[in-house]
């Protein structure tokens, strides 16, 4: 069985991962489901029902700190690890004059160097056997910049730039990259953003930049979590096949309406068509933005919808 570590599995798309992993029919995988706090362990155990124990094991792990990796993959047998899962992520929202930069450093520690970290840790041994995956939940904001997320979507562009640079060298040692990019994911993410923004002020922000903020952003994200918003099942599926492929592609979206969007800057390399287009979508039609991303990948946009 391979040994396959995964970041972040208290909840979400981590949790769910480790569980399909641990569930395969054929158990291929010995599944290190790692969390920072183990008193979150709960959901994770009762999800993996019989696994637990067999095919997965709980084991603590921070990413954000060096002690708690070393400590983690010490506790692995052989210390092996055939596939990491770079899952563990924060978001943040907010006008960026209203955020202080400790904020903004404590989501690239986690977004950013905590892959980096565990990337260090394993790829000694992965290099040495000359295999292994490294898998990464980037996000579409990997690709394009999303407004009012600057610091998220940085560090996931980081993210983006730093596997991709990685996979070139990799492919060396057989070494395969994959970044799976989800769209909306209904999970406890969403929830942790809205609770921190509604307790925030943004000290600093001019009362325009608030309004665009809190009346135009806000609810256009709430609806799009609500429309075009994946389950955390269809995500660990997703990445379970990528797991399986025999030839791991560097790139996957797991939501296809979000694939003509992010097309746009390859389709106009200036950046000018992606920008307006979605200020167009926040700011002129918003009727457009929902519809826009449920209908633009089959093509079957209502005529009767038009910009106002
Ligand atoms: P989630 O909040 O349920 O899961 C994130 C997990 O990361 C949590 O269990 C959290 O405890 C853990 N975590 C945070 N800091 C950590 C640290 N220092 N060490 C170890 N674990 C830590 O949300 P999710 O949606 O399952 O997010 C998983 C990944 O998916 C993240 O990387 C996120 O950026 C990405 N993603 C989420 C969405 C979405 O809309 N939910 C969309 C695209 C990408």
């Amino acid at each position: 069985a391979r040994t396959v570590l995964v970041s972040g599995c208290s909840s979400g798309i981590g949790l769910e991962l480790a569980v399909q992993l641990a569930r395969d029919p054929k158990q291929r995988y010995q599944v290190v489901a790692t969390m920072r706090d183990l008193r979150k362990k709960g959901a994770l155990e009762e999800a993996a029902g019989e696994a637990l124990g067999k095919t997965l094991t709980v084991a603590q792990l921070d990413v954000c700190s060096d002690e708690s990796v070393a400590q983690c993959l010490s506790c692995i047998q052989g210390g092996e690890v055939d596939v990491l899962v770079n899952n563990a992520g924060l978001g943040l929202v907010g006008p960026v004059e209203g955020l202080s930069i400790a904020t903004m450093k404590s989501i690239l520690d986690t977004n950013f160097f905590g892959a980096v970290r565990l990337v260090k840790a394993v790829l000694p041994g992965m290099k040495r056997r000359r295999q292994g995956h490294i898998v990464v939940v980037s996000s579409v904001m990997g690709l394009q910049g999303v407004m009012f997320n600057d610091v998220y979507a940085a560090s996931k562009f980081a993210v983006e730039g730093f596997f991709e640079s990685l996979a070139i060298q990799l492919l060396q040692f057989n070494i395969h990259v994959s970044l799976v990019e989800p769209g909306p994911v209904i999970t406890d993410f969403e929830g942790k953003l809205l609770a921190q923004v509604s307790s925030q002020e943004f000290p600093g922000t001019d009362p325009d930049t608030l309004h665009y903020f809190r009346d135009i952003y806000l609810p256009a994200s709430r609806e799009l979590f609500r429309s075009v918003g994946q389950s955390p099942q269809d995500v660990a599926r997703a990445i379970v096949k990528v797991i399986n492929s025999s030839r791991p592609p560097l790139r996957r979206q797991t939501n296809a309406r979000y694939v003509p969007l992010t097309a746009l800057k390859v389709v106009a390399p200036s950046g000018h068509l992606y920008v307006r287009v979605t200020h167009g979508l926040l700011f002129r039609w918003p009727r457009l933005l929902n519809l826009g991303l449920r209908c633009l990948a089959c093509g079957c946009l209502p005529t009767r919808v038009r910009p106002q």
